[in-house]
């Protein structure tokens, strides 16, 4: 059983940093989006001492800040991918490519990480490969990382209490995370 074939896969962390602004902690909200087959990522920043209010509308694709992906990752843990066994290696490296890009020697190496098991991202990250590699015939799994398949990802750590329900984080979503495209 695959995780969430379809729709929206967000992963979101909360933490305080210093505000750009004034110096003192501020809350940060970082999140990472699957919309059918894009990847977005957003940051945004509220400071309870001076009132400054950012949101980073991050970029689509794979080029997440490594600092928020680490903080996704530490947050909800990472997510493995885990292949049906028997999985031809030459259609799982054409997704594989088509996902992220590369020469053919990257995407042998991402290969063998994938059939061995040892590969794993952020939840939005792996579904997409998932849908991917379903789309071509092969069922992987998205397999978070000491816990049992087939749960979706809506568990999440919310540490700020900004964001509930599975939908959308609270009402402060004003990157167009919240499933509008841009
Ligand atoms: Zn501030």
């Amino acid at each position: 059983m695959t995780l969430n074939n379809s729709g929206m896969v967000r992963a979101s962390v909360g933490y305080a940093a210093p505000c750009p602004f004034c110096g003192n902690d501020a809350e940060f909200w970082g999140t990472q989006v699957l919309v059918d087959r894009r990847l977005r990522w957003d940051i945004e920043q509220r400071c309870p001492h001076c009132g400054q209010e950012v949101a980073i509308c991050g970029g689509s694709g794979h080029d997440v800040p490594a600092e928020l992906r680490d903080r996704l990752l530490s947050a909800s843990g990472p997510v493995r991918l885990v292949l049906p066994a028997g999985a031809g290696a030459a259609v799982t490296m054409k997704v594989l490519r088509s996902v992220y890009g590369g020469d053919l020697q990257t995407t042998r190496r991402l290969f063998q990480q994938v059939r061995e098991g040892d590969f794993s991202g952020t939840l939005p990250e792996v579904i997409l490969l998932v849908r991917s590699l379903d789309e071509a015939g092969i069922a992987a799994e998205a397999v978070r990382s000491g816990a049992l398949p087939g749960r979706s990802g809506r568990k999440r750590k919310d540490p700020l209490g900004a964001g509930p329900g599975g939908g959308g984080a609270g009402a402060r979503v004003r990157c167009g995370s919240g499933g509008s495209s841009r």
